[in-house]
């Protein structure tokens, strides 16, 4: 089974994406997480993509097509993509290579919650340096502030959580990532959760969902 997730940045995607793929067995695709390992790694990749990532503008199509499709190539598991595809020629990118691999997407999930919400949920966020396990220091804070509780590593907020960014972030999805939900409720198997609904009842939605989509 493969899996698209959709919606805002801070609507739990990334957050769910974890819990899903251990429930479920399936293959996180971050591609969010794929760039900033680059960057911090110092790729040529990392340094190609470091201007988009630190503006919130997003990578080219061609550029994230390319990447994905070199990681993936192997990977025998479902896949359980979060934050990707982002644009309707990604989505359109990703149906020719799957139909080209005899693979289709079995289900689109959009996590809906209100812009004003994700935006004060991305001021709020937090990730561990480590594991990369996702905080909020209002409604789901640390034990001990600043540190991981899964790794003990320490909190921090990313550069594209800062406030002059976050705004250009959800710019950026509501022109050119929005788009993408007719291009999939045309495709009869869209679903929509309610986002703002605390984490583990949204978990456990999905995975009811997913195990009979
Ligand atoms: P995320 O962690 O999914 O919010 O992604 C962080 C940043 O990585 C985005 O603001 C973009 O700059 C870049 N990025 C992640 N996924 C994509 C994608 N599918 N297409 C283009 N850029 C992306």
């Amino acid at each position: 089974m493969n899996v698209i997730l959709l919606g805002y940045p801070g609507s739990g995607k990334g957050t769910q994406a974890k819990v899903l793929s251990q429930k479920l067995g399936m293959f996180h695709v971050s591609t969010g997480d794929i760039f900033r390992e680059e960057l911090a790694k110092k790729t040529a990749l990392g340094q190609e993509v470091a201007g988009y990532l630190n503006a919130g503008r997003l990578v080219p199509d061609r550029l994230v097509l390319d990447v994905l499709k070199a990681r993936l190539g192997a990977e025998t598991r479902g896949l359980l993509f979060d934050g990707f595809p982002r644009t309707v020629e990604q989505a359109e990118g990703l149906d020719s290579w799957f139909g080209s691999r005899g693979q289709a997407i079995d289900a689109v999930v959009f996590l809906n919650v209100p812009e004003a919400e994700v935006a004060r949920r991305l001021g709020a966020r937090r990730t561990c340096s480590g594991c990369g396990r996702i905080y909020n220091v209002i409604s789901a804070p640390p034990g001990k502030e600043g540190v991981c509780d899964a790794c003990g590593k320490g909190l921090v907020t990313r550069d594209d959580d800062k406030p002059a960014v976050i705004e250009r972030r959800l710019q950026v999805y509501r022109d050119q990532t929005e788009p993408l939900l007719a291009y999939y409720r045309a495709s009869g198997n869209f679903y929509e959760a309610d986002g703002s609904l605390p984490p583990e009842t949204v978990a456990e939605k999905l995975s009811s969902m997913l195990r009979r989509p």
